[in-house]
């Protein structure tokens, strides 16, 4: 077995005339410009696919003769595999699949090179399977995402991750944002916006619940079973911040259910009552653009 200096050596130094493998599996265009990685691993490529699939692809001049011509790039051996595959009339590399054993900074090294050179067709991916790892972040590596993000002021899914961040302590969010003081100060807006929001939701779920069609028993027997089983399965769905849409889910869950999602016998109407008010309740959940807004204004 060849030793990894060899390899690596191999990789710097091309067969004759020959040249470097594209990185995508089966691809038959004919290679004619080599791009090297920051880490010295060398790609064979297509002039026409980089100018075809990318804005800024790459950041010199093409010279149409010359084809041993090496480009050499500030992007890591994995992230331009990667981002070279893109750049193919090919099915679209899935990424939550592909990068699911990346640590999250190669990831973001992807995003940012995707960005970089405007490979647009990537963007979604790269969105999509950073978004599918917001709930396996470290608090660090959550507040880098939620800096990355307010920096640009990329308000996409920005809540997805401000909201994963409402676990970390206030101290350890402190000393990861210490040298970005605004963004701090944001951060501890939406946790204390979350906290009270959060205190309202218990008071609302676990207050009484007329049942006005029976002058016996004011609260409604049929509502109070209903939310007993409702709060558990909408923790289950949100976890401990669920929003409108995990409402919505656990609702129609339990209204499958012919046993749990039936309205009183007597057609009171505290079940549309208690609907309508959570409704509501989850509409002034604040956002971390709201959050915003808020330390602006001040
Ligand atoms: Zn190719
Ligand atoms: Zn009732």
């Amino acid at each position: 077995m060849p030793s990894l200096e060899q390899l690596i050596d191999d990789n710097t130094l091309p067969d004759d005339g020959e040249a470097w493998d594209c990185p995508c599996k089966g691809c038959t265009i004919p290679v004619d410009i080599t791009l090297q990685s920051s880490d010295g691993i060398h790609f064979g490529a297509h002039k026409k696919n980089l100018e075809y699939f990318s804005e800024g692809f790459p950041p010199v001049e093409w010279t149409d003769e010359k084809t041993d011509e090496i480009v050499e790039l500030s992007e890591k051996e994995i992230v331009l595999e990667l981002l070279l595959r893109f750049m193919h009339n090919a099915a679209l590399p899935i990424l939550s699949k592909e990068c699911s054993g990346w640590n999250i900074n190669d990831l973001l090294a992807f995003i940012d090179a995707v960005e970089k050179y405007g490979v647009f067709i990537a963007l979604q991916a790269g969105d999509e399977a950073l978004r599918s790892r917001a709930s396996e972040l470290s608090a660090e590596e959550l507040l880098k995402v939620l800096l990355r993000k307010a920096a640009r002021s990329d308000s996409s899914d920005i809540d997805v991750f401000a909201r994963q961040s409402l676990k970390i302590p206030m101290m350890v969010g402190l000393n990861i944002l210490e040298a970005h003081p605004r963004i701090f100060m944001i951060w501890c807006r939406y946790q204390l916006e979350w906290k009270e929001w959060k205190d309202e939701y218990h008071q609302e779920m676990f207050k009484m619940r007329r049942c006005h069609r029976n002058v016996n028993d004011e609260d409604c027997k049929v509502l109070r079973n209903y939310l007993n089983v409702f709060h558990p399965i909408i923790r289950k769905i949100g976890g401990e911040f669920p929003d409108l849409h995990h409402f919505e889910q656990a609702v129609n869950l339990l209204s499958s259910i012919p046993t749990v999602g039936k309205f009183c016998q007597l057609q009171c109407s505290s079940f549309k009552n208690w609907r309508d008010a959570f409704r509501e309740l989850f509409r002034k959940q604040k956002r971390w653009v709201d959050c915003i807004s808020v330390s602006g204004s001040n």
